[in-house]
């Protein structure tokens, strides 16, 4: 078997989408987007296939090491999930050629089901209680929400209690047998984050995720050790020596994106490391259908597997949805807040071909938010 062909689909709402064609008839699907930058990974994609095309799908380890080491410069967040797509399509096509899901080539599920959880409110979120309520009404037993809107690099006595407020509030609804975890995307300074989230402790929450950017991870320890709340951070970090130091730093749990840290193969990779520091792996996936089911290949069989981020029906997804793009959404369909074990071979899921190829070019310029605080300064979105 041999790759013939290479192409990518930018579609709605943010999403690159990766087809790669055998000439046994064998097709694989990944998904290489970085969000906001959907154009320039598409670029890197094409220049990457020169490396694939003519050659045997099976060789994926190969193909990795190549993809990513056959270039002086190397690493960064577009090469790597340029790399990652590509490298979702390949385990597709293997599975496909030998009959098995994907994991079962990672060495067979080591769980039945895999728990996920929901977001809840908005970028500036208010009055997230009734959002809490209704995931819960849904069946999840975990959300994930935003702690804060823009805030100032070192937060005032009400932005702090807004903070301790909504906590307070999603601990009332979730009661003691649910999960919230709370995102800063790297809206704080490290000692804004070590000021308030002893003020979040009290609720008891599963994770502080991004409480610092990924710049400041030299200064990780020093937030671990201040904190009660368990650190998590990964999905800005794009391969196993990204994710070193956080681990080094002693951070509770790890959230690589499959899209993003060099796909299935080096996120495997990403879990056995962070399985020797006892940390657990909460994949990031805001993404399409590909990147969601190439996570849950890893969840199902990854031992230090902690739940699975997934946007299916998220407040920031416009235009199209998770579901659009699959032939049988039915392999998505939660039972009690949980994935089951998707039996199909490769990814597990079958594209739909027509609804890609229909919405190709149509949405490939989304751009993250640009913030400024109150006087005038740029902000972290
Ligand atoms: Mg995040």
């Amino acid at each position: 078997m041999i790759i013939t062909r290479v192409e990518t689909f930018a579609v709605p709402p943010r999403w690159l989408m990766c087809r790669v064609e055998t000439d046994q008839g064998i097709v694989g699907w990944g998904e290489p987007v970085v969000e906001g930058r959907a154009a320039t990974v598409r670029t890197a994609v094409h220049e990457l296939a020169e490396l694939l095309v003519g050659r045997d799908p099976m060789r994926i380890e190969d193909h990795w090491q190549v993809m990513t080491k056959g270039s002086f410069y190397r690493g960064g967040p577009v090469l790597s999930s340029a790399v990652a797509g590509l490298d979702q399509a390949l385990w597709d096509i293997a599975g496909k050629a030998l009959g098995v899901p994907a994991h079962v080539l990672l060495g067979g599920p080591v769980r039945d089901r895999v728990r996920a959880y929901s977001w809840v409110g908005g970028d500036e979120p208010a009055d997230v209680a009734d959002a809490v309520a209704a995931q819960v009404e849904a069946g999840f037993s975990a959300v994930k929400m935003n702690a804060c809107g823009r805030m100032n690099r070192l937060a005032t006595t009400r932005e702090i209690d807004g903070m301790v407020d909504r906590a307070a509030a999603v601990r009332e609804v979730l009661g003691p047998d649910r999960d919230f975890a709370v995102d800063f995307h790297g809206r704080f300074t490290v000692a804004n984050a070590r000021k308030v989230l002893p003020h979040l402790a009290p609720f008891n929450p599963l994770f502080a995720e991004e409480a610092v950017l990924p710049e400041y991870t030299s200064r990780l320890g020093e937030l671990v050790t201040g904190s009660p709340v368990p650190i998590a951070t990964g999905e800005r970090l794009y391969s196993r020596t990204d994710v070193l130091p956080a681990l080094q730093a002693g951070v509770a749990v790890l959230q690589p994106d499959l899209s993003h840290a060099g796909g299935i193969s080096e996120v495997r990779r990403i879990a056995v490391l962070a399985e020797t520091f006892d940390v657990l792996l909460a994949p990031h996936c805001p993404l399409g259908p590909v990147s969601l089911a190439a996570s849950l290949q890893i969840a199902f069989s990854t031992p230090n597997f902690l739940i699975q981020e997934q946007s299916i029906g998220i407040h920031y997804n416009h235009g199209a949805e998770v579901l659009d793009y699959v032939v049988d959404p039915a392999v998505f369909r939660f039972h009690d807040g949980c994935f089951l074990r998707p039996t199909a071979p490769g990814l597990g899921i079958e594209v739909d071909e027509k609804a890609v190829r229909a919405a190709d070019g149509s949405r490939a310029d989304w751009r993250s938010p640009l913030w400024r605080h109150s006087d005038g300064s740029f902000a972290e979105w």
